[in-house]
């Protein structure tokens, strides 16, 4: 059954499709979320996205970011302009609070609701800090744009400062990234390249020896989700960076500027980067009724339903994804655009009066770039590769799945530009962005 009631507050919409179409509400704008609304530009069905921030932000390159290799903007993009060309696409700026599967209606955090027939749930997952003590308070996760500009912020910020106190006496200064997957990985090697260029190009007073960037993690390896070898690899082309990699380090408390062991060491920290882990806990997929997957997930089944309620989906990080074999899908990039498109069509199915589908996902493989020219991917059929054609194949990647031609001339401009080692990159202190969300 269709609903005829739309919207009980006003959504962008255009005047050009009928009111009477079915409304599917997409709740989160990233690679999910835009994969669903791409699936559904130009179907019969009104289509309003609802996200928080007003662009998609491209997660995987935020650790460059953070460590002023990119512009903030070469790894957003308004979601409105994404979808200018369709007229069946609306967009609304708004967080939403809760859902109402009894009235089939979305709560926004100002109370206006949303009247829904399908609602597809994309909101992603956010860092998880396992309850460690002052982890959420001090330490820096990389999950929001704003996220990333509050680390670049505090790196630049702390090294200035270490260089005034140089001035007057010998400095030491730690950087610890948690947490020893892609996301610690990069950003602990990209780190490493930026306190190498402050110090030789912008004349900072600093000894290169005085500054540590630490990578600790609680395993016995890093990139648990690779091979060894690729693991080794990693580990030793970071240590030819001048990053200190720590295995079997439990954190136990993290400080307004200090990082304590199980083992009762502490350290000073001038920032603590959190790469430890997500979760959905605490975000709306995890408040859905319903059984819970790993990390708070909400469980769905193969066709990307959520169980207990007509018409609502879920699909990307958000999501506990079947993967067939009695586990679930991982939280990556092309499970997050495969089962958002998915979710889009599975809808389309139900309107159109046709069975649902369970998704097949397509493995496209893993990757993590340690720095110039250095890159472990394992692909589905080419097994592991590294060194300079890893490096590309991450560079391509990239590339290929960034939103919007700009975006990817600018970040390719600027890769190239660094490539060389010019002085380039955008390290400003904004000082907006402490309090930013
Ligand atoms: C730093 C980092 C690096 C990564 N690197 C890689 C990589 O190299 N390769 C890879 O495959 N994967 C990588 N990932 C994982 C990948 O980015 C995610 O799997 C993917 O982004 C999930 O897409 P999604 O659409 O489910 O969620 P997201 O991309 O997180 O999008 C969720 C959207 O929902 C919005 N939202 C959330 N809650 C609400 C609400 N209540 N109301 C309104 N809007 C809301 C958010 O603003 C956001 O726009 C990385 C992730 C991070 C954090």
């Amino acid at each position: 059954m269709l609903r005829r009631d739309m919207a009980t507050s006003p959504v962008s919409r255009s005047p050009r499709v009928p009111v009477e179409w079915p409304h599917v509400v997409i709740v989160g704008g990233g690679f999910a979320g835009v994969s669903a609304a791409r699936q559904l530009a130009n179907r019969r069905v009104r289509v309003t996205i609802v996200d928080r921030h007003n662009f998609h932000t491209f997660l995987p390159l935020l650790y460059q970011v953070a460590t002023a290799g990119l512009e903030p903007a070469d790894v957003a993009y308004p979601i409105r302009t994404i979808f200018g060309h369709a007229d069946n696409i609306g967009f609304r700026h708004a967080t939403v609070a809760d859902l109402d599967r009894a009235r089939r209606v979305v709560v926004l955090d100002d109370k206006s609701e949303l009247v829904y027939d399908h609602v597809i749930v994309t909101t992603g997952a956010t860092a998880s800090y396992f309850d460690i003590p002052g982890a959420a308070r001090h330490a820096l996760p990389l999950y929001s744009l704003a996220d990333a500009r509050r680390l670049r912020n505090r790196l630049l910020l702390a090294l200035e400062e270490a260089d005034v106190a140089a001035e007057r006496s010998s400095v030491a200064l730690n950087f610890v990234v948690v947490g020893g997957g892609p996301t610690g990985v990069e950003t602990a090697g990209a780190l490493s390249e930026l306190v190498g260029i402050v110090i030789r190009r912008d004349g900072l007073h600093l000894e290169p020896s005085t500054v540590r960037v630490v990578l600790v993690d609680l395993a016995a390896r890093l990139l648990t989700a690779f091979p060894e070898s690729a693991a080794r690899y990693a580990k030793r082309e970071l240590e030819s960076m001048g990053v200190e990699v720590e295995f079997g380090r439990s954190v136990v408390e993290v400080g307004p500027r200090s990082i304590r062991f199980a083992d009762g060491e502490s350290w000073a920290a001038a920032a603590v980067v959190w790469a430890a882990g997500v979760t959905a806990a605490g975000t709306l997929a995890g408040r859905l009724e319903g059984p819970r997957g790993p990390g708070g997930r909400a469980v769905v089944g193969g066709d990307l339903r959520v169980e207990g309620g007509a018409g609502v989906w879920a699909a990307g990080d958000a999501a506990a994804i079947p993967d067939g074999a009695g586990g679930y899908l991982p939280q990556l990039a092309p499970v997050a655009i495969q089962s958002g498109r998915h979710a889009a069509r599975q809808v389309l199915a139900v309107l159109e009066g046709r069975a649902t589908e369970p998704l097949r996902y397509r493995d496209k493989g893993i990757m993590a770039t340690i720095g110039r020219r250095a890159a472990v991917a394992k692909l589905p059929h080419a097994g592991v590769i590294r060194g300079t054609v890893g490096w590309l194949a991450w560079l391509g990647l990239h590339l290929w799945y960034l939103v919007g031609f700009r975006n990817k001339l600018r970040v390719m401009i600027n890769w190239t530009w660094r490539y060389f080692d010019w002085p380039s990159g955008p390290r400003l202190i904004v000082a907006d962005a402490e309090t930013a969300d």
